[in-house]
């Protein structure tokens, strides 16, 4: 999940932590090391002006510390804006396992990681993110309370990704409609790219209202059973992004809408799940505008799964849940319109409504 928002030589250059470009005024980041279980972390808390910091851990791969410190950096700061605009009182925060966690998760490492949550008492309550399951979530719960995610037989929300999923449906509805001028998206030519957790589940939604899907992921197999299950069609080709469609969905990677892939991409409509989808948020938003592609807003339109989770923190049930996400079709139709009318990028529309929040909760205390 890496964001090439930069070239990594060019980040070495940079000071370490607060002269890198990702660095947006964070208020804390936190390098967690253990020997023994062989945890490497690191958790970043961008802003809490709204309320506690809070926002998944991701375990992954990384090729290096500091890709794994860029993606923290970038995926904290959405979360302030995410919680902002939903109206939740969170703040942003999101943590990284450097490691395969196909084979470097192990239980004791994942205790580890709660305890150093634990320690920030508060400050930043995680959940999963990708390579995290409701499970691993449960087992630092046995450390810590600040986390949430957890499964519903544990009491709590479960599994995030079915309701981010719900959100982003909503949200591609919307501006559907306004590029459209129609939120059904029967017929539609809809491709997905990264059918996990939240892929998945908008496959689902997108082949029960009878769009024409097609998926593409890394895993080959999952593929066949997506396929199979939804009857939904693999794309077998080698660049997604200059395909005919109407909609492309981005559920994997963060960073897809790049300097590669800006001037060849044929959607009308950029909605899915992945964070911070547009490597530079003005220089392709900008783009995307000139080019008539009306896109979604990732922070936006993905909010389902921190309501989910904050629903933990507020005791409000599944009802209030699906209330809240569904209620992403009129924030997104109201943002993209605010966007058309001020003439400005739909990112910078909506970054613009949650700055104002943040900026008047801050004034009020
Ligand atoms: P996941 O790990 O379950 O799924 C990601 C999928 O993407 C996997 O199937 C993987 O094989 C595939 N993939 C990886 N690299 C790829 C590539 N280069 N091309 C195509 N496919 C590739 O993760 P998820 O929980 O479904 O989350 C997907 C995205 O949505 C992530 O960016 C995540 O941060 C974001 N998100 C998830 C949630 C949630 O509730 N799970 C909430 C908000 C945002």
């Amino acid at each position: 999940m890496v964001t090439e928002v930069v070239n990594l030589n060019d980040l070495k250059k940079l000071a370490p932590v607060f002269g890198q470009s990702s660095f947006d005024n964070h208020e804390q980041i936190v390098f967690c090391n253990d020997k023994d279980t062989g945890l490497k972390a690191i958790i970043g808390i961008h802003n809490t002006v709204l309320g506690p910091a809070l926002g998944g851990t991701r375990m992954w791969n990384y090729s290096s510390e500091w890709e794994a410190l860029n993606d923290v950096l970038r995926l904290s700061r959405g979360m302030t804006f995410k919680s902002a605009i939903t109206g939740l009182n969170l703040g942003g925060g999101k943590a990284v396992i450097i490691g395969d966690s196909k084979t470097q998760k192990t239980p004791e490492l994942m205790l580890r990681f709660g305890e150093f949550v634990h320690s920030l008492n508060g400050r930043y309550i995680t959940a999963e993110d990708v390579g995290m399951t409701t499970e691993d979530m449960d087992l630092v719960r046995t450390v810590t309370p600040y986390v949430t995610g957890i499964s519903e037989e544990n009491g709590g929300a479960g599994n995030p990704s079915p309701i981010t999923a719900y959100g982003v449906f909503m949200g591609m509805k919307a501006a559907a409609k306004i590029k459209f001028g129609s939120e059904i998206l029967e017929d539609r030519v809809v491709y997905v790219e990264g059918i996990g957790h939240v892929g998945e589940a908008l496959v689902e939604h997108l082949s029960n209202e009878g769009a024409n899907v097609f998926i593409s992921d890394i895993n080959h197999e999952r593929m066949e059973q997506v396929r199979d299950k939804y009857g939904v069609q693999i794309y077998n080709g080698d660049n997604l992004y200059a395909e005919q469609m109407d909609i492309y969905a981005p559920c994997a990677l963060g960073a897809t809408i790049n300097d590669e892939t800006i001037d060849l991409l044929q959607a009308k409509v950029i909605a899915g799940a992945a964070n911070n989808q547009l490597a530079d948020e003005q220089k392709h938003g900008m783009k995307l505008r000139e080019r008539g592609i009306v896109y979604a807003p990732d922070f936006l339109i993905n909010a389902g799964g921190i309501i989910n989770v904050y629903a933990e923190l507020e005791n409000y049930g599944k009802q209030e849940i699906m209330r809240k996400t569904e209620n992403i079709f009129n924030t997104t139709l109201e943002i993209l319109n605010k966007a058309e009318a001020s003439d400005v990028t739909t990112h910078q529309a909506a970054f613009e409504i949650a700055q104002t929040r943040i900026d008047s909760r801050k004034k009020e205390s």
